[in-house]
């Protein structure tokens, strides 16, 4: 399809695209990352086959596509240097967790020839050492154009992603934000708080040396990277502190109903969400 790509942010995603890309087609791949370690280990694991810290140098590698794959606060500076280094046809996307706006903003450095998407796959693992080449198989993958995306840049990320595998939807940039702010940036805020609260809790008795089934699956995620996660509560922070009030509500009301010894209200509060999660396959 493309014949040379280029990723920002040689990590976890940028790295499993890379992989699921060079599986499909015969390509050539650049990667660009701040860090030459990362660079580095990307060229080893033949995930990339050249790779630079300077963006400038997508002048000489020509990319036909570039995907960006790092924390969503880096995506305008990186854009900035995108435009003065690849050529009017190349198609810029991207692998990031918030939209919204941000989309906008990117509209306004690259044009119409940006479109913006998010995998719905992932791990709490950071670095291109984890990234695996089934990741985006049989996962949604979100494409938020918007009025003015080019329809042929649209139709081409589309197509890319469904080769791979992946289950494409549309949605609007701004909902998107809200229905990925509810079902995922907030159990990640809770999952993070959570281990703060038993971190509190530990004054006495270190509460982590009992860690128990569920208390592992929920928290699992609290492992993710920080740098990301910030990223991702700054840019999304609207619609976060939306869904972090709902949430604090709804931990209110059962803390309300367990001081009042309300038996039927707790077990009635339990019955419907413990309903609600078993409709989730
Ligand atoms: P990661 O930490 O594994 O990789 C990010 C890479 O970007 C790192 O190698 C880092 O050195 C590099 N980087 C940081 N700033 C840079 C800059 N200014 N220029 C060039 N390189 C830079 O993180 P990841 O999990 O691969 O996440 C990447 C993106 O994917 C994020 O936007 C995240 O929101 C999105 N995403 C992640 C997941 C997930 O589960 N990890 C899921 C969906 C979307």
């Amino acid at each position: 399809m493309f014949e040379k790509i280029a990723v920002i942010g040689v990590g976890f995603m940028g790295g499993s695209f890379a992989l699921a890309y060079r599986e499909l087609f015969d390509c050539k791949i650049f990667g660009v990352d701040i860090k030459p370690e990362a660079l580095r280990k990307a060229k080893d694991l033949r995930i990339i086959d050249e790779g630079s810290t300077r963006i400038e140098d997508l002048r000489i590698f020509e990319p036909h596509l570039v995907i960006m794959a790092t924390p969503v606060r880096t995506f305008p500076s990186i854009a900035k240097g995108l435009r003065l280094s690849i050529a009017q046809g190349c198609i810029v996307s991207d692998l990031g967790s918030v939209k919204g706006d941000l989309v906008y903003r990117m509209e306004e450095i690259l044009g119409n020839r940006f479109v913006g998407g998010h995998p719905i796959a992932g791990t709490e693992k950071a670095g291109v050492e984890h990234a695996t080449r089934n990741l985006f198989k049989d996962k949604r993958f979100i494409l938020t154009p918007t009025p003015n995306t080019d329809p042929q840049a649209k139709e081409s990320v589309k197509k890319l992603w469904e080769r791979i595998g992946s289950l494409v939807e549309e949605m609007d940039p701004h909902l998107h934000d809200f229905v990925f702010g509810a079902v995922s940036h907030l159990p990640h805020a809770v999952a993070f708080a959570l281990i703060h609260t038993i971190d509190e809790l530990s004054k006495e008795v270190n509460l982590f040396k009992y860690p128990g089934a569920g208390f592992k699956d929920f928290t699992r995620i609290a492992a993710s990277d920080p740098i990301m996660w910030r990223d991702i509560f700054m840019e999304n922070s609207k619609e976060v502190l939306k869904a972090m009030s709902v949430f604090a509500e709804s931990l209110a009301k059962l803390k309300g109903l367990i001081e009042t010894g309300n038996e039927k209200g707790i077990e009635e509060y339990l019955r419907h969400a413990s309903s609600k999660r078993k409709g989730i396959d």
